[in-house]
């Protein structure tokens, strides 16, 4: 069999300057070394960026990591601040209200998941909750924060894990500046039409400025105007209203009042959920809703009963539909961020998913023609990601038992997708926490949101029996007590920022909304 060389990509452009446009644009950079194929990025000044999306999880710490990038640099020009979980108050009745941290629990016990020990300490008659166990719970809640490389090595910290809320419009500027360093050539200009080949791959876009620009692969990060995917491409939208009801949120920001806790807050309304981001000079608020259960007016009231603060910009109403694109390649044309798909901002899981769509794009990288197998694939592994991403929010919704409002009502009797009734039943009735390979959250992330909306297996696992019960409860006391201790030693969260992290002065950046 006779093999032909690759035809090389030879110039790859990006539409959009958004967090998605300057990701994908480091992320390629770096990887392509600017010397396999060109990379050229257009955003516009007339049509603003989202200007929201400012919590993310800890994979954006790997990211960092992989680009090179000084995390304490980063942090401080982005007004950064850790995060260590999203608080969730009000989802499983009013008034109640669970962690869900990033890290373990707690160490194994005599080769005994954590979990599972105090599942059997808690049939046993304990009723400790397990986030007195949990080191990043603990650190969380007394607002303090040490990263685990700054810990010893055999302290509880280890097993904490962490991620960064930021200023949006910061990040975008931070890493423009870092993928024009690695070579990324900008045009800040207008997309006014887009030229396609006789086989409807894209040739070449309009800028208003008059100039063409050619490419070979094409990089939609319009945001939700999918300038090339949907517009140009018509690749149709898969909305998942009937599990994911929000499809609208006000969003606004406050002068900071006190220091920044190390975690966002969730906290649930009568149609939907708030959210609270603590930054070092301000905090993001947002109110995501059902517009079947709550007006534009309503939203906006309630949001501004509830912050505290002084506003700093005028609130402003994003409608969204929560979904997914049915390909998010096609022909020579990949979507990434907003244009690709969109799931509400619950768990912070947009910016990951900006990443994931650049990461399989290099694990499936094309030549010119992008064969139809390479795409599928690529298409294949985003749909995975999206609908686990998808059962895991809606997991929150479908289990609540708050019946004080319509909306909430509706959550409680609302059809779920069977990929997510069945992990619920694996369980409920056998204590697992499927584990998938290439998880984004790990079996104590859905052990956590079960727990806390009020879901608990009705057995553990038969292994647990092996041990000394009375050995392994003793065991589960020195390791929360272990896990204490170790918190002590913590800084404050504010003091560590100001020691490691402190802001640096934000540079005037082009704030206007999508
Ligand atoms: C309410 C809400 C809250 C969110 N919270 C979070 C969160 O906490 N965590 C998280 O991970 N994600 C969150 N997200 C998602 C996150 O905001 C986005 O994933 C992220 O900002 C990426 O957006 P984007 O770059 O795709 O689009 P945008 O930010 O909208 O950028 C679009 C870009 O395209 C350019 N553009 C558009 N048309 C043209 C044209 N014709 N010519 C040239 N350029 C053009 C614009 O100039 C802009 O630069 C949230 C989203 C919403 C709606």
């Amino acid at each position: 069999m006779t093999q032909s060389a690759p035809q090389h990509l030879t110039k790859i452009v990006i539409v959009g300057g958004g967090t998605a446009g300057w990701i994908s644009a480091s992320m390629l950079a770096f990887k392509l070394r600017n010397q396999l194929c060109q990379v050229e990025l257009i955003e516009s000044a007339d049509i603003g960026t989202i200007g929201v999306g400012e919590a993310t999880i800890p994979p954006f710490i790997t990211l960092l990591r992989n680009l090179g990038i000084n995390e304490q640099d980063f942090i401080s020009k982005t007004q950064g601040s850790f995060k260590l979980g999203i608080e969730f108050a009000n989802w499983r009745e009013k008034g109640q209200q669970f962690f869900h941290p990033f890290g373990d629990f707690g160490p194994k016990l005599d080769g005994h998941d954590f979990y599972q020990c105090w599942l059997k300490s808690q049939a046993m008659g304990d009723n400790t909750p397990i986030m007195d166990y949990c080191p990043t719970a603990i650190m969380a809640y007394q607002h303090k924060f040490m990263p685990p490389f700054m810990a010893a090595a055999d302290s509880p910290i280890q097993l904490s894990n962490y991620a960064l809320h930021f200023d949006a419009s910061l990040v975008a500027k931070y890493l423009r500046d870092y993928a024009q360093g690695l070579g990324v050539v900008r045009h800040e200009d207008t997309v006014v039409e887009v030229h396609n080949h006789n086989n409807g791959f894209i040739k070449a876009l309009q800028l208003q400025s008059g100039k063409l620009i050619e490419g070979d692969l094409f990089i939609d990060c319009s945001g939700f105007r999918g300038l090339l995917i949907d517009k140009n491409l018509n690749v149709k939208y898969q909305d998942w209203k009937q599990w994911l009801p929000c499809d609208r949120a006000v969003a606004m920001q406050t002068k900071k009042v006190a220091a920044p806790v190390p975690y966002t807050q969730s906290t649930a309304e009568d149609a939907g959920w708030r959210w609270t981001i603590p930054l070092q000079h301000r905090t993001g608020n947002g109110y995501v809703y059902s517009s079947e259960f709550c007006s534009d007016e309503q939203a906006l009231t309630t949001l501004q009963q509830k912050v505290i603060g002084m506003p700093v910009n005028d609130p402003r109403v994003i409608p969204f539909s929560s979904g997914r694109r049915e390909h998010f390649w096609h022909k020579n044309c990949v979507s990434v961020g907003l244009s690709s798909g969109f799931l509400e901002p619950l768990e912070s899981t947009a910016i990951h998913l900006i990443t994931r769509s650049i990461h399989f794009l290099l694990v499936n990288f094309p030549d010119r023609q992008c064969k139809q197998s390479l795409v599928d694939e690529y298409n294949r592994a985003m749909a995975w990601d999206y609908e686990y991403i998808r059962d895991f929010i809606i997991l929150h919704y479908c289990s609540t038992q708050r019946n004080d409002s319509e909306f909430w009502r509706w959550c409680q009797n609302m059809s779920i997708p069977d990929s997510l009734q069945q992990r619920i039943s694996l369980f409920k009735e056998n204590a697992i926490a499927r584990h998938d390979l290439d998880q984004l959250f790990k079996p104590e992330s859905w052990q956590c949101i079960y727990e806390g909306m009020g879901i608990r297996p009705q057995t553990y696992n038969h292994f647990v029996d092996l041990s000394d019960y009375s050995q392994l409860f003793s065991n589960m006391q020195s390791a929360k007590q272990r896990a204490q201790q170790s918190v002590s030693s913590a800084l404050n969260h504010e003091a560590f920022l100001k020691q490691f992290c402190p802001a640096a002065t934000p540079t005037p950046v082009n704030k206007k909304g999508a």
